[in-house]
């Protein structure tokens, strides 16, 4: 995780660095743009009234830095004018998307017989929805008229100052959502004398028309950054959770691979391979063999979590069987004794003689209810056990019965113990149990 959080540290601090480079650059102008209308990339011609049976004459001179439309207007027309004309592109249906620019520049130098008079630029959309290519007067008058004055240098104007002409609307029966200025394909723009001239000498000088825009906006800008921060996040989160899981899937195999080896060293353990001292009698394990295998069992089985129970049987009456039978009949008894209960437990179980007549029976990965049902199977065989004597013989065993828990090995064989003189007192022949909330006494 260290490792992860110094590299979410390196990325958020290139986000922020990013984030303030973005900005700053935004900010001193770095996303500005310009188009600027030259006699190279576009084309100028001369109109007048002489289309409305004018009589004004006019002439263009097209010099490389600038453009010169003297006329002599003649009061003839209706609305006498003359204008330049700047076709932007070959095509008038293909022109130029300038809805990006914010404002354009104008820089005209305008004589004419009186001070202040004002010019008129047309800005000219075409759109199939309303213009066609044979009636120029279709496509779309976004429209200002300012005063230039001479030698006033660049005015700048905001694109929203244009208002689509009114006249052009109700002529062309044009729809409201289409009456508004629009920008996205002009493909001619006109300079032209004002709404109202008189006959006389007027002059336009057009020195330079540019427009202004950004190639982002700020609002995008902001918008931009703002997925990067969240697609960033995204991505440190997917990542975050994939080596999540990658290490709790490590510590899973790491756990497993634990288990696995404590596994094989507890059925090592088992084994009494090293340890093979059995009683010479019944020739089942003495109990020497068994304490130090138990005291090492109770520590892998706690460490595994692993269940394991432990029964201890003593004959009942026994010493009577001696004193009625005969001592070499008792040893005869305890070996028969010895081999049915072998006979009885399973493969995993481990039987061993404690002493005298008392035996025990580990019963690994067992809980409780198994090790009472074989408890039972002992108790019953032994109780109804035909022992092939020559004459009438019976015997019965008692049983004590106990799950290790959080104990030494000592603990649950006193536990034992105690469960099965509780046997004995509540009349032998009989299995108690020793839970692990009873407390040694
Ligand atoms: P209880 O039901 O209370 O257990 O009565 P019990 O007579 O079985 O108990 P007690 O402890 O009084 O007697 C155990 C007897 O087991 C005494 C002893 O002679 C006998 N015994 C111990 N080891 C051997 C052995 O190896 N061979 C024989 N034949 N008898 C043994
Ligand atoms: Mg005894
Ligand atoms: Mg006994």
């Amino acid at each position: 995780m260290t490792g992860l959080n110094q590299w979410l540290r390196l990325i958020v601090l290139f986000l922020v660095c990013f984030t303030l480079a973005a900005y700053g650059w935004f900010i001193l102008g770095g996303a500005k743009t310009e188009y600027i209308v030259t006699p190279k990339n576009s084309k100028y011609k001369i109109i007048d009234d002489s289309i409305q049976n004018g009589a004004t004459t006019a002439t263009l001179g097209i010099r490389n830095s600038d453009v010169l439309l003297e006329c002599n207007l003649i009061n003839q027309a209706k609305w006498p004018f003359c204008e330049i004309a700047i076709s932007l592109t070959d095509s008038v249906e293909k022109g130029i998307d300038l809805s990006s620019y914010h404002s354009v520049g104008l820089d005209i130098d305008y004589t004419s017989p009186l001070n202040g008079e004002r010019v008129r630029v047309y800005l000219r959309n075409f759109d199939p929805a309303y213009a066609n290519t044979n009636d120029s007067l279709s496509l779309k008058f976004n429209a200002i008229e300012y005063s230039p004055g001479i030698d006033a240098g660049l005015q700048v104007f905001p694109l929203h100052s244009f208002q689509v002409l009114s006249w052009w609307i109700a002529e062309n029966n044009i729809p409201v959502d289409k009456s508004n200025r629009q920008f996205d394909n002009i493909s001619i723009i006109e300079i032209a004398t004002g709404s109202y001239v008189k006959e006389s000498y007027y002059a336009i000088k057009l020195n330079r028309i540019v427009f202004y825009g950004e190639w982002i906006t700020e609002s995008s800008l902001v918008r931009l950054l703002l997925l990067l921060w969240v697609i960033t996040a995204v991505i440190i989160m997917i990542i975050e959770r994939i080596i999540l899981h990658k290490k709790i899937k490590n510590t899973e195999e790491h756990s497993l691979r634990l288990r696995d080896a404590n596994r094989q060293l507890y059925n090592k353990s088992l084994k009494f391979e090293h340890l093979a001292c059995t009683d010479p009698l019944t020739r089942i394990r003495n109990r020497h063999t068994v304490t130090e295998w138990l005291k090492e069992i109770t520590i892998q089985t706690q460490r595994n979590q692993i269940p394991f129970s432990m029964i201890f049987i003593d004959l009942d009456y026994f010493k009577s069987v001696n004193d009625t039978y005969g001592h070499s009949f008792g040893d005869e008894v305890l070996i028969k004794f010895a081999a049915t209960v072998e006979r009885l437990i399973r493969r995993s179980d481990v039987f061993a003689r404690w002493g005298g007549e008392e035996f025990v029976i580990f019963c690994p990965e067992t809980n409780m209810g198994t090790a009472v049902e074989i408890a039972e199977i002992i108790r019953e065989t032994i109780a109804t056990k035909d022992w092939g004597f020559d004459r009438e013989f019976n015997l019965t065993c008692s049983l004590g019965v106990a799950e290790l828990v959080d104990e030494t090995s000592e603990d649950l064989i006193n536990r034992v113990d105690l469960a099965l003189l509780k046997a004995k007192k509540m009349g032998r022949n009989r299995i108690e149990i020793s839970w692990e909330h009873q407390q040694l006494k």
